[in-house]
């Protein structure tokens, strides 16, 4: 994953004509707290904290809790973080955070003394204007509350601005839930709007019915009566219909906490994630986790544009013989930056004790997705590269000025 996100660096890099030195200043990572947290049981987890690059402005990025978090992850993340909030036109940094461990194993109670010494540990090193993490895998407001106390109970800053990703009731921004899925349907939209697309009949299916992809399909449907959702899936199963699905009837199933294998709503069927992957349909969203697609199962894809939802969900490999195929590929720096766009919106609320409406929050978010997809399609056609190549050559542009 590291060596991806250098070969991505270095090969923009080229192509903007920077000397090496230049590229390897850009690949460099700031600093890097490894360290360990006991808790009062015993138990011992290992724990990270990467700062890439704060060029732009304070490091940004998630804390993950995961068995398979390990230190090279970290500094991957970290580094494809600056590039989104680059590429996003933030005045933010990259950075990203991990624990090794499952919360699944821990009580309540552990997984409270966990976030707060993580918390504890890092305080030296983060802050408003230093470094601002926010929720990631297995983490959710309620741990980043726990994290923001134990800051504000060490430094006596009271602005909640030292992470994002807050519950409502504590500094956290309107919006935010949804705002990695609003961000993709966004960038869907401005792609479409693009290819001269905008007004034709379109089909899709999601891999991932999650936090990402419901929202993204119940704001699709909200907003694009054209755009047809037939295929969803979650880690068990898939539900096909080709006359469309209900979105928000699927996501209310989800929240029971159902799989889609026991789906029984209309003139649907019941498929396989394969099956899914390799449906005839005009856009493939993919909003489940990283190198989905891959080596052995590319070829199966017929969509023409791959929305990258999740992070890096398509492998290095697949990603060249499909583009080369000419599908069109809309990167995850790009797609899935709707989290941190609000994530900064919710950070600059906190610093100027402002609350903004979920209207506002929307509208700011819009404005800076499409500005983002504007620069990168000119790019591509200025400079005829992948939109992933144009959105790092877009990103390092903004991050070496
Ligand atoms: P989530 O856990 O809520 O949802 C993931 C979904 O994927 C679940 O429905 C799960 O059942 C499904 N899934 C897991 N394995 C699968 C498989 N093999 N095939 C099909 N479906 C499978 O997570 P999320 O918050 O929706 O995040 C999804 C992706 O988006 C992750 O890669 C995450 O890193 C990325 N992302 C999330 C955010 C955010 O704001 N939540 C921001 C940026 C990127």
């Amino acid at each position: 994953m590291l060596e991806t996100a250098h070969t991505l660096i270095t090969r923009a890099g080229k192509k903007l004509g920077l000397d090496a030195k230049t590229v390897d200043e850009l690949i460099k990572i700031d600093a890097e707290h490894v360290f360990k947290i006991n808790l009062d049981s015993g138990k011992q987890f290992d724990a990270y904290r990467v700062q890439h690059n704060n060029k732009l402005g304070p490091y940004k990025g998630g804390i993950r809790f995961h068995p398979d978090v390990d230190l090279d992850e970290v500094r991957a993340l970290a580094t494809l973080m600056s590039f989104k909030t680059a590429v996003a036109g933030l005045p933010l940094g990259g950075g990203k955070g991990g624990i090794r461990v499952n919360p699944r194993d821990l009580s309540e109670k552990e997984l409270e003394e966990l976030s707060r010494k993580y918390a504890r540990h890092l305080q030296p090193y983060i802050g408003p204007d230093k470094d601002v993490p926010a929720p990631d895998v297995n983490t959710n407001p309620k741990i980043i509350d726990w994290m923001v106390d134990e800051y504000e109970q060490l430094t006596g800053d009271k602005t909640k601005a030292s992470f994002t990703g807050k519950s409502l009731g504590k500094g956290g921004s309107q919006g935010r839930d949804a705002a990695t899925g609003r961000g993709g349907v966004i960038t869907l939209r401005q792609l479409l709007k693009h290819l001269g697309k905008e007004n034709h009949k379109i089909t899709y299916a999601i891999q991932g019915f999650g936090n990402v992809g419901s929202f993204f399909a119940t704001i699709a449907a909200a907003d694009h009566s054209n755009w047809k959702l037939v295929a969803a899936s979650d880690s068990q199963a898939a539900v096909y219909a080709p006359d469309g699905l209900d979105a928000k009837a699927l996501e209310e199933y989800k929240q029971q906490r159902r799989s889609f294998a026991d789906y029984k709503g209309g003139g649907s069927q019941v498929i396989s994630n394969e099956d899914l992957l390799a449906l005839d349909v005009d856009v493939l969203v993919l909003a489940a986790l990283g190198d989905a697609v891959n080596e052995t199962n590319y070829k199966s894809i017929k969509a023409s544009v791959v929305l990258e939802l999740a992070n890096g969900p398509i492998s290095e490999q697949a990603f060249d013989k499909l583009s080369a195929r000419g599908v069109t590929i809309v990167p995850d720096i790009i797609a899935n930056a709707g989290g941190v766009i609000v994530s900064y919106l919710e950070w600059v609320q906190n610093k100027n004790g402002e609350r903004w409406t979920e209207t506002e929050v929307n509208r700011k978010l819009e404005a800076y997705v499409s500005r983002a997809c504007d620069a990168l399609f000119k790019t591509t056609d200025d400079q005829k590269v992948t939109l992933k190549e144009a959105a790092f050559m877009n990103a390092i542009k903004n991050l070496t000025k």
